[in-house]
């Protein structure tokens, strides 16, 4: 690493997953704004002035029509999806490898998810497999930027408009990523982020907002999160709503900490930029990077692909690292979700990457002496595994690109 270094931890400390002390250097302001919010005269906890500049100041920043915070990332697809009138009857293409919100949304509104395979190397939906499993009920498209790349949205959209489908991009993990100059969340008709505290932007607590381009869903989705009013007359419920609300302190909290997102996943990009390159070499024994680069790419973890992902992981554990597989089973292969399968259906490429997938600590909190740590004990596994690897783990073919 030739970055900076944020402290002088050394490699010798257990190197967490996520970053434990994320909101170390904003504690004092976070219980100033508790202070301030608990003691103010109008005694509004939620949905006030605090919610309304943070939906302004995020929509500036990104060029959408309108940003609406709601209770969580996952209620923000809810009430899209909603939004989008999609229910009963009604089919979503999904990615069959993802987390349980892409397919419980839809599941939720009485639709049926579609689980779509995925690119092998980029592991983000496969728009060619997404064509493939469109049907006469089909009605959105719900491809999700996954791991450290978006998905191909260019061919999205055009599969959208091809088909006349809607285009909802679940972007939750993607603030901050850019393809094509165009942010994620604003490719499809509307996207999402999560503020979940692991997320990229996240907070102490629940939350999330809905991005889009597209005025009258922006209206919905307003109503819909306050149990369909439309905030101008209180009881008096045009649709039937939720209750989505966004907090107050969440919302001065999360202005506070804006300014300094764009630096935090500057850093979070100069560590994968500086994995990718120690991990290239490793490729034809088994261990594989994603995609080196910058276009269109998020890095909420850094995810790499294993041969040998098991045994991978239990080195890192042993050198202090702490790493997580995401996900260990598609979608389609959860209990929950196995009874919407359309017989038949089968995701390769998802299978395999749940066998193979690896993310590693990509925080911003990480120092230099962590990062070169974390990549040498990558690179000492196989270094020690390589008389092995190179015959009987060759690499996936790379054809594909993001
Ligand atoms: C985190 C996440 C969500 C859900 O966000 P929550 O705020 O946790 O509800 C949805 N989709 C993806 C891809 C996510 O990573």
């Amino acid at each position: 690493m030739t970055s900076q270094a944020t402290g002088t931890t050394t490699a010798e400390r257990r190197i967490t997953f996520f970053q434990p002390d994320v909101f170390d250097g904003d504690r004092a302001t976070l219980l100033d704004i508790i202070r301030e919010v608990g003691g103010s005269a109008g005694q509004r906890f939620i949905l006030g002035d605090r919610t309304g500049e943070f939906e302004r100041t995020l929509r500036r920043s990104l060029g959408a029509e309108d940003v609406v915070a709601c209770g969580s990332g996952t209620s923000a697809l809810v009430l899209t999806l909603t939004a989008m009138g999609v229910g009963a009857g009604d089919e979503v293409v999904a990615p069959a490898f993802g987390c349980a919100p892409l397919a419980a949304s839809v599941v939720h509104l009485g639709a049926t998810p579609v689980f779509a395979d995925i690119d092998p190397w980029t592991m983000v939906a496969d728009p060619a497999e997404a064509e493939r499993h469109i049907t006469a009920r089909t009605r959105v498209l719900m491809p999700a930027h996954m791991f450290s790349v978006m998905a191909d949205m260019p061919a999205f959209v055009a599969l959208a408009e091809r088909h006349g489908l809607r285009l909802l991009e679940d972007s939750a993990v993607a603030q901050g990523a850019v393809l094509k100059g165009i942010p994620a969340g604003l490719w499809g008709e509307a996207g999402i982020y999560s503020f979940v505290q692991v997320k990229s932007f996240g907070m102490p607590g629940e939350g999330g907002v809905v991005v889009t381009r597209d005025a009258e869903i922006g209206r919905r989705v307003r109503m819909l999160r306050n149990h369909g009013q439309d905030g101008r007359r209180r009881f008096l419920h045009h649709v039937i709503g939720h209750n989505s609300r966004f907090d107050e302190i969440q919302a001065a909290f999360q202005l506070h900490r804006l300014p300094g997102l764009a630096g935090r996943l500057e850093r979070r990009a100069a560590i994968a930029d500086y994995y990718t390159e120690r991990f290239e070499p490793l490729a034809d024994a088994g261990v594989v990077p994603p995609p080196r680069g910058r276009e269109g790419r998020c890095y909420y973890v850094y995810s790499l692909l294993a041969t040998e992902r098991d045994a991978l992981r239990e080195h890192l554990a042993a050198h202090g690292v702490d790493t997580h597989v995401y996900y260990p089973r598609p979608l389609p292969r959860q209990p929950a979700f196995a009874p919407y399968v359309r017989p038949g259906d089968r995701w390769p490429h998802a299978e395999e990457a749940s066998r193979r997938i690896l993310a590693l600590p990509v925080y911003a909190h990480l120092t230099d002496a962590q990062v070169e740590h974390i990549a040498d004990t990558v690179c000492d596994f196989v270094r020690r595994r390589r008389p092995v690897g190179r015959a009987a783990h060759p690499a996936p073919a790379r054809g594909v690109s993001p």
